[in-house]
C-alpha cells in the first residue's frame, strides 16, 4: 500500500482517540464553523493549516484555480455549498483563496495546452475576466509574473461573482458577511489580503488590521436610504 494510503490507519488508532471528546461534542451540538474558504485544490495549499483549523473550525469548498462561478440556473457544487454555508451554517465571512505558482493560473495564461482537457479548459473560463486583464493591462510581463498577476486578478474576479449570489449579496448588505481575498505565497510562506477600497493586495501583519475585500454592511446602492429620506 502507497505510504500515504497507509496512513489512514494511524486515523483510527491515534488521531480519532486523541480528539474523540471534540468530535463527540461536534456531533451531539451539530457544527458552526467559523469561516468558509474557496481554496484552490493545489496539493500545496492547505487550507485548515493555514488557518490553524481543527475539526468543525472550518468550511471549506476546494476546486482548480479557487472558482466561483457566477449565480445562475445551473446548479453546482461551489454554488450549492455558498448557499448551504450561508443559510444553513450562518458563516459569516468567505475566503476566496488563491496561490503562488498555480497550475490552474498558468493554464489560463497559457490555453494551447488544454486541448486534451476540455472539462479544465471549460471551467477556466470562469477566470476569463482575469485573464483579459492581464494581457490587456500588462502585455510586457514575463510569464511567472504574468500568472502570479492572473492569480491576484483571479482573486478579484471570484470575489465579484461571490457578490452575484443572493445568499451572499444579502448577508453583505444586512451586515452579517464579510468576503476575504487572500494569495498564498507557498514559496515565501507569506500570506497576502486584499483591500477592497485600494484593491492592493498586502502582507498579513499583527500590527494593523487585516484587509478585506468586502466589509459586512457595505452596500453598493447606499442613496436609497437618501430616496426614502426624500418621500
Ligand atoms: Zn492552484
Amino acid at each position: 500500500m502507497n505510504d500515504l494510503i497507509g496512513r489512514v490507519l494511524s486515523f483510527e488508532k491515534q488521531v480519532f482517540p486523541n480528539q474523540s471528546a471534540l468530535f463527540a461534542k461536534l456531533v451531539n451540538d451539530g457544527q458552526s464553523p467559523k469561516a468558509l474558504m474557496i481554496s484552490c485544490a493545489d496539493s500545496r495549499v492547505v487550507p485548515e493549516q493555514i488557518m490553524q483549523a481543527g475539526p468543525g473550525d472550518l468550511f471549506v469548498c476546494r476546486n482548480a484555480g479557487n472558482i466561483v462561478p457566477p449565480f445562475s440556473n445551473h446548479n453546482g457544487g461551489v454554488s450549492s455549498t455558498v448557499e448551504y454555508a450561508v443559510m444553513a451554517l450562518g458563516v459569516r465571512d468567505i475566503i476566496v483563496c488563491g496561490h503562488s505558482d498555480c497550475g490552474a493560473m498558468k493554464a489560463l495564461m497559457n490555453p494551447e495546452g488544454l486541448e486534451r482537457m476540455p472539462n479544465v479548459a471549460a471551467w477556466l473560463r470562469h477566470s476569463n475576466a482575469a485573464a483579459s486583464v492581464v494581457n490587456e493591462c500588462y502585455p510586457h510581463m514575463e510569464d511567472a509574473e504574468r500568472v502570479r498577476t492572473a492569480a491576484l486578478e483571479n482573486i478579484v474576479a471570484q470575489i465579484a461573482h461571490l457578490r452575484t449570489h443572493p445568499s451572499v449579496a444579502s448577508a453583505i448588505a444586512r451586515g452579517q458577511m464579510t468576503l476575504h481575498g487572500w494569495f498564498v505565497d507557498i514559496r515565501e510562506g507569506a500570506i497576502l489580503a486584499l483591500d477592497g477600497v485600494s484593491g492592493r493586495f498586502a502582507t498579513v501583519r499583527d500590527d494593523r488590521p487585516l484587509p478585506v475585500a468586502v466589509p459586512a454592511g457595505q452596500r453598493l446602492a447606499n442613496g436609497i436610504e437618501l430616496l426614502e429620506a426624500a418621500e
